[in-house]
Order: C-alpha cells, then sequence, then structure tokens
C-alpha cells in the first residue's frame, strides 16, 4: 500500500479571518473595540486580526476564572472528573491536530513538518496531566505531642496567570494549563500579540471537551497592556511565564506587590560541546537540529557551539556543507527544512546581531543574509548563518539572538570546555557530544544548566523537568514535581483527647 503525503498544507480560510477572544465560555471583543494584526511571515500579509484587550478586559477574565475557582461547578470536581476533562481535551487536540499545527505555522513561520509531529505530541502532556488530577495528596506526620494527629493536603492556588511567547504557543501553553486544571486552578491566558491563532483555535477545543465557565479564559493583547495588567492583578496567585529574561524581570517586580508565585522560563545561550571522540556526522546534524530547526527560535537553541581544536577545520567542513544543503521554503510545505523568522521585528534583529557579529571580527563560514531566490523574497527569511572564530567575550557569543545564527568557538580540554560553557549569564541547557561515558556525566555534572543532553539535542517529554539555571528562569515546568509549583499545602491538627486545662501553655 502506498501512503500519500499532502506536501503543501493549505489554510482553510481565503479572507482574513477575524478572531474573537474567549472570556467565560463566550466569545467576545475587547471593551475598548481595539484589534491587533496577525501578519503571516512567508507572505508579509495580515492573515488574521484578534482582540487588543487591555487591563478592563483582564479583570474580566480574572472575575470570571475567580468565581469558577470559589464557587463555579468547577469547584466541586473531584480529581478523576478533571482528569476525565483533560483527557478529552487530548483526544480532541489529536483529532484537530493538523489544524491547529496550520494555524501556528501561518502564524509564525515554524514548519509545518515540526508542528504537525508537534501537534501530535501534544495530546500526550493531556493524559500524563490528566493521570495526576486524582494522585494529589498529602501526608500523615508523626508529630512530637502527644494526642495528636497532623495531616497535610495539597490544595490548588486559585487563578493562574499564564504568560505565553510567539515561538510554541501552544506548546508552551499546555506545559501551564495542564498541570493547573489537575490541580484544580483556573487559568487566564495572554498570548503573544505576534501569534494570537492557534490558541484561539485550542480554546474552542477547550469549550468543546466541556470545561466549565470560566475555567480557561484566553485575552489575546500586548504585552504592556494586557500583560501587564494580568501580573499586577491582586487575584492572581501564580504567574506561569515564558518569554524572554527582560520582561520575566518585569513580571517579577509586578507581581511581587501581591506576592503572587512565578515560574520563569527565559532565554539562553545553550553550548553545545563537540569533543574529538565524537560521532562527527551525528553531531553534525544534532547541531543543525539544535539551532536551525524552528528558525533557530528556541530557547534552547544551541547557539554555541563548542569544538575541540583537533577536530574543528574537519568540524566547519562538515557543517558548512550539510548547511548549504538546507531547503529553506514555504513552512506549509512538507519539504522546506527551514521556515522563516516570526515577524519583521526580530527579523530586523537576527539581522543587527549578524552585523555586529561581523564587526566584532567573527568569520562568516555561511549564510548572513535574506536568500536570494525569487520566491522567497516577502518572506522574512534569514539564512542558515555560521560563524567561526568566536571567543566567548563576543557579543554574539553572550547574548540570544533567537534566530538561525551559529557561533563556534575552539576549545582544547575538558576544563577549558567547562569554562567557556559556564561563562554565560544563561543556563537552560546544554549537549555534550562523545563516546567516552565518565566524561560525558564529568560534563554534565559540571554544567550549570538545567539541562543536559548527552549525544543528542533538543528532546523534552511531558515527564522530564524543564527550566534554567541562573538567568533562565525559576522553577520547572514538566514531570512530576510540577505538581508542586500549582498547589500549596495546609497542615491539619486535629486533637484526640488533650484537655486545655492551662490555656497559656502551649506545648
Ligand atoms: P517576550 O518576553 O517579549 O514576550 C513573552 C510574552 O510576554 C508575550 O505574551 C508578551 O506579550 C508578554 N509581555 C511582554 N511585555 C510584558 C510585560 N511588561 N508584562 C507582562 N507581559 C508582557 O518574549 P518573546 O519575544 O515573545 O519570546 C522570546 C523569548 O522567550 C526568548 O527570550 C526565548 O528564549 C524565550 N523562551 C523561553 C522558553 C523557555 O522555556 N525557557 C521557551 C520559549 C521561549
Amino acid at each position: 500500500m502506498t501512503t500519500i503525503t499532502k506536501t503543501v498544507y493549505q489554510l482553510p480560510y481565503t479572507e482574513v479571518k477575524d478572531y474573537k477572544m474567549f472570556i467565560n465560555n463566550e466569545w467576545v471583543e475587547s471593551a475598548s473595540g481595539k484589534r491587533l494584526e496577525s501578519v503571516n511571515p512567508f507572505t508579509g500579509k495580515v492573515w488574521a486580526t484578534a482582540p487588543a484587550g487591555e487591563k478592563e478586559d483582564i479583570d474580566l477574565a480574572v472575575k470570571a476564572a475567580k468565581a469558577a475557582f470559589e464557587t463555579g461547578e468547577w469547584s466541586t470536581y473531584t480529581g478523576a472528573q478533571r482528569g476525565a476533562l483533560l483527557r478529552r481535551l487530548g483526544d480532541l487536540i489529536a483529532e484537530n491536530a493538523e489544524h491547529l499545527a496550520i494555524s501556528e505555522v501561518v502564524d509564525n513561520g515554524k514548519l509545518i513538518r515540526e508542528m504537525i509531529g508537534q501537534t501530535k505530541s501534544l495530546p500526550g502532556w493531556c493524559y500524563y496531566f490528566a493521570g495526576m488530577a486524582d494522585k494529589i495528596h498529602g501526608e500523615s506526620i508523626p508529630v512530637d505531642v502527644p494526642n495528636m494527629i497532623n495531616y497535610t493536603v495539597r490544595e490548588p492556588l486559585g487563578v493562574i496567570g499564564a504568560i505565553v511567547p510567539w515561538n510554541s504557543p501552544l506548546l508552551l501553553t499546555l506545559w501551564k494549563l495542564c498541570p493547573a486544571l489537575a490541580a484544580g486552578n483556573t487559568v487566564v491566558v495572554k498570548p503573544s500579540e505576534v501569534t494570537p491563532a492557534s490558541l484561539l483555535e485550542l480554546a474552542k477545543l477547550i469549550k468543546e471537551a466541556g470545561f466549565p465557565a470560566g475555567v480557561v479564559n484566553f485575552v489575546t493583547g500586548f504585552g504592556q497592556t494586557a500583560g501587564e495588567a494580568l501580573s499586577r492583578h491582586p487575584d492572581v496567585r501564580k504567574i506561569a511565564f515564558t518569554g524572554s529574561t527582560a520582561t520575566g524581570r518585569l513580571i517579577t517586580k509586578n507581581s511581587a506587590d501581591h506576592f503572587a508565585r512565578v515560574t520563569l522560563e527565559l532565554g539562553g545561550k545553550s553550548p553545545n560541546i563537540i569533543y574529538e571522540d565524537a560521532d562527527l556526522s551525528n553531531a553534525v546534524n544534532g547541531v543543525l537540529a539544535g539551532v536551525f530547526a524552528a528558525s533557530g527560535q528556541t530557547c534552547m537553541a544551541g547557539s554555541r557551539v563548542l569544538v575541540h581544536e583537533n577536530i574543528y577545520d574537519q568540524f566547519v567542513e562538515k557543517l558548512v556543507a550539510r548547511t548549504s544543503q538546507i531547503k529553506l521554503g514555504n513552512p506549509l510545505d512538507m519539504e522546506s527544512e527551514m521556515g522563516t523568522v516570526a515577524f519583521k521585528g526580530q527579523y530586523e534583529k537576527v539581522l543587527r546581531y549578524i552585523k555586529i557579529a561581523e564587526d566584532e571580527g567573527a568569520t562568516l563560514l555561511h549564510g548572513g543574509n535574506h536568500p536570494a531566490a525569487p520566491e522567497l523574497k516577502d518572506g522574512f527569511f534569514v539564512e542558515p548563518t555560521i560563524f567561526g572564530d568566536v571567543t566567548n567575550d563576543m557579543r554574539i557569543a553572550q547574548e540570544e539572538v533567537f534566530g538561525p545564527v551559529v557561533v563556534l568557538i575552539r576549545f582544547k580540554d575538558e576544563a577549558e570546555a567547562i569554562s567557556i560553557a559556564n561563562d554565560t549569564e544563561f543556563g537552560l541547557a546544554a549537549a555534550v557530544w562523545t563516546k567516552d561515558v565518565q566524561r560525558a556525566h564529568r560534563m554534565a555534572s559540571k554544567i550549570n544548566a538545567g539541562t543536559v543532553w548527552i549525544n543528542n539535542y533538543r528532546k523534552v517529554s511531558y515527564s522530564s523537568p524543564f527550566g534554567g539555571y541562573k538567568s533562565s528562569g525559576i522553577g520547572r515546568e514538566n514531570g512530576f514535581n510540577v505538581m508542586n509549583e500549582y498547589t500549596q499545602v495546609k497542615s491539619v491538627w486535629v486533637d484526640t483527647g488533650n484537655i486545655i486545662t492551662d490555656p497559656f501553655k502551649i506545648l
């Protein structure tokens, strides 16, 4: 039997799609009537619009979420009931994976080839956390007081504000939504102003799955208005944020006034370290996957490649040769290997960094421009770009570009590799390519990063914690322990027979 695979996917709409946002299970406009535009980065044209929500809209959404949490039907649900709804959501995402993928590709220019796989993996997050919903329990504690029972319960926090970026809106929202809902919280999501569409498509599925009104709300809008209002709202008990380090800093300050918890997944400048005994073809593919997938717009991009001096020239030759074969093209075409940068501002930022690297004296080994092919002229494309002869003190080695730009740095021994790897404000991820198992584990223990891959790059799972050291973040997402980030502990004391004879003697 032959399987016919579509090569170029299409949006089901021909006209500009005007979305509404989702508050209290209703599709609504913003109170001000203002709208924002989403530009397809392949065509450079507006393909969708969405409400530009502001403080008033955030207030409505938080009010709905608070009511759902405190007195709504949701507040009476058992863990098993919450789990059943999450499982239903997972099934609906699986049924609609292709449409969700297309919506995100047209919003941010990521490859359909990657997004089809990613949207098919998303139900895994729903199912994993659905399984947690009825397993959240406290402990019975043996206290040092006679005739006393002490036990703890884990309770949800209340209203969670989820603020997400444009590079992977669906994935990064589900990382927050699934554990938050499994624990019984309610959520207000603030999508990036650049990519509202795929999350409003997700909102349709949340409604269809049967979540009660107010449990999940989506307020589209800009960061400085809607985002800031959410992080300052006194009824929001936690902000779960993914985005830039600068915004993370602001959100932490703004939410401090009402002591909301924060988890922050921020930027990176992750080292990808290649030893002389590595399988070089494998390492070359790992470097490409690490930095050119999603056009380099992933927080975990392996954007600093540290290469042992004995294999530097050989590695450069192989890397440049393979990079020159990368097929840039329509992100909706399954044959394309690299899509666009997500929007004009980001495209200009990437080109600015390429200029900075050249001015700093780095050697341009590949790319560096908008590609010449006429069919790519309207898109925000940047060629896969490689700089050699980089030293770790250069701005191009220290600052996050968030684009398809990789720098190559030589090292002579393990001590130098560790020192360069850790000489950064960030600490999100790292990889080590070597066949020496002892060295691999030594490196994993010495690198200051939340994730270390050995002989691979960019693997994540709902069951494995993800997050950053240093300026790359606070807290973790995914894995069993994330339930602690979405719950708080109550300690309950029960006296089984003491008589209080002296009210001024506590113990
Ligand atoms: P960003 O910080 O500009 O925006 C992220 C979100 O914050 C958006 O929804 C935006 O509207 C909102 N926002 C902006 N200003 C705000 C404010 N003052 N108050 C509240 N909200 C505000 O980031 P971005 O450009 O959308 O995303 C790229 C960044 O995200 C990169 O630095 C990347 O490394 C990081 N990122 C990190 C991870 C991770 O898991 N560590 C994953 C993906 C992306």
